[in-house]
């Protein structure tokens, strides 16, 4: 573990929080040779499962950072739900609409694994990756200035980085600090109780639901994929502050299920939180980027929070690299906000849709689906048509032997050329070909695939590509 007071006085970049999504933006950086650190208040990573669900598009990313086998060697399926009523099982309950396990969508359920673990994941996949995350300290301020930020620390000396990004979470400092905005609404005035446990007494193949009785809000408790440990959910009907002791947990649990207070045995984390759909009012400042909870708050209903803020990651990531490697313009780190803001007020209004019950965790709550056609970094050069456009993810396929996925793992852009000719080159280190024969939902023409994996590009002439890489200089340094 760094000191804080060995922090190095200037980074590339400093991402404040240690969370998923500093941790998922400190690996895309370390293995694009970006000198990053990452800074943490506590001692060490936040434990509690919280946002243990990970959606399908979330494990691609997973995989393209290097962590999937670890992620699926932790976690498990999504149990069934088995709703209770007075001590007996009255019905099964499927929390997630079916999905389809196949090519273009290798992971088709949502994948639980506790967030502490995801978060040591990574945090071990930072470590191989040579990432620095220092603990204990605590930013209280940030300044900037045309060259660079300024971010000072509760104790030890300021550190000076050419952009700044804030994953400190809901409650974000820099936000604040910033006078950046949080429009939003309460999803639901009454607190939330969420603790990991350990039962006897329930067995681990369900997710059991005790509904709301009276005047008792619902009771939900999860077993934990890759644990021993039970998700306790509950909802609390009154505005005292909620009671998160071992004794609290049993009382709670006692009262609205059937088990006893004491097949409660242990209670190993413990917290309340009310939910909230809120979005910052801009999620760039100059040099420093919202990211993550600090830039969006959701009901965890829907389990979009987390993996929202995974693709905030993922989509800043290549953009701070390839700006930082002098390869892109600095305008590109416009689009960061341009393209996750207006994706965020979706999952967003998707959540509370779910929490209300007026929207099924289905097709949507997947994130294959989310995609950049608007974006000024998109350009759609073919007539119109129903399919596959420019600015959609790339769908995984199998071409001339390659699985697209495979291709894509790294911190390359990919080029596919399918019916049509390769143009002369071939590989380099900033594009990777993969040629072969018209491939749906493709079909026939040059599509090229950004580092995170969306098509950038789709035409049909070599000239027209050239000139849309012409803005990123592929591998060119352009040395501003
Ligand atoms: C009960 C519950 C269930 C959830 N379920 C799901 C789910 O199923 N699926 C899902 O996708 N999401 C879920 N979520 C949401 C998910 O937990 C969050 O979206 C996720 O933690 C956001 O990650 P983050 O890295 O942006 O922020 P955080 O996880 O909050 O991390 C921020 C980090 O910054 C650090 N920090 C804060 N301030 C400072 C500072 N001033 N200086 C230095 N460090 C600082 C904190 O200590 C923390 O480690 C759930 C949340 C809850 C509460």
């Amino acid at each position: 573990m760094t000191e804080h007071a060995s922090l190095a006085e200037h980074v590339d970049v400093l991402i404040v929080g240690a969370g998923p999504t500093g941790l998922a933006l400190g690996v895309d950086l370390a293995r694009r040779g970006v000198d990053a650190l990452v800074v943490e208040r506590g001692e060490g990573l936040s434990p509690g499962s919280r946002g243990k669900g990970l959606q399908p598009r979330t494990m691609e990313v997973f995989d393209d950072l290097g962590v999937l086998d670890a992620i699926l060697a932790a976690g498990g399926d999504y149990p069934v739900g088995m709703v209770w009523q007075n001590g007996e099982r009255v019905a099964e309950q499927n929390m997630f609409d079916p999905a389809e396990t196949n090519e273009d969508s290798p992971y088709g359920a949502p994948w639980m694994v506790p967030q502490w673990r995801t978060q040591e994941i990574l945090r071990s996949r930072l470590d191989e990756l040579g990432g620095r995350v220092s603990f204990g300290g605590e930013v209280t301020g940030i300044a900037q200035d045309a060259d660079g930020v300024t971010v000072e620390f509760a104790s030890g000396a300021p550190v000076r980085a050419r952009y700044a990004v804030a994953a400190d979470g809901g409650r974000s400092v820099i936000r604040r600090a910033l006078g950046i905005g949080m429009t939003g609404e309460t999803v639901d005035p009454n607190p939330i109780l969420v603790a990991d446990t350990r039962i006897t007494g329930l067995d681990r193949d369900n997710w059991h639901i005790f509904p709301p009785r009276g005047d008792e809000g619902f009771l939900a408790i999860c077993p934990l994929a890759g644990t021993e440990d039970f998700q306790v959910v509950a909802q609390l009907l009154d505005d005292s502050a909620p009671d998160l002791s071992l004794d609290g947990v049993r009382k709670l649990v006692a009262a609205r299920s059937h088990l006893a207070p004491e097949d409660v045995t242990e209670v190993r984390w413990a917290s309340d939180f009310r939910p909230r759909a809120a979005l910052a009012d801009r999620f760039q400042q100059g040099r420093v980027f919202l990211a993550g909870d600090a830039a969006h708050v959701h009901s965890p209903a829907g389990g979009q929070g987390l993996n929202t803020s995974v693709q905030d990651a993922y989509n800043l990531g290549w953009k701070l690299g390839a700006v930082l490697r002098g390869e892109a313009p600095a305008s590109l780190l416009d689009t960061y906000e341009e393209e996750r803001r207006p994706n965020a007020a979706e999952m967003l209004g998707l959540s509370t849709k779910v929490h209300r019950g007026e929207a099924r965790r289905g097709e949507a709550t997947r994130q294959l689906g989310i995609g950049y056609r608007e974006s000024s970094l998109t350009e759609e050069t073919r007539a119109a048509s129903d399919g596959l456009r420019a600015g959609d993810r790339a769908p995984n396929r199998t071409i001339a032997g390659v699985r697209l996925l495979d291709a894509f793992r790294g911190p390359h852009w990919t080029l596919l050329a399918l019916g049509t000719a390769a143009p002369a080159g071939g590989d380099s280190d900033a594009v990777r070909v993969v040629a072969g024969p018209p491939t749906e939902p493709y079909g026939t023409g040059l599509f090229l695939v950004r580092p995170d994996g969306y098509l950038g590009w789709a035409g049909d002439t070599e000239s027209g590509l050239a000139k849309y890489t012409e803005r990123f200089n592929l591998g060119r340094p352009t040395g501003s």
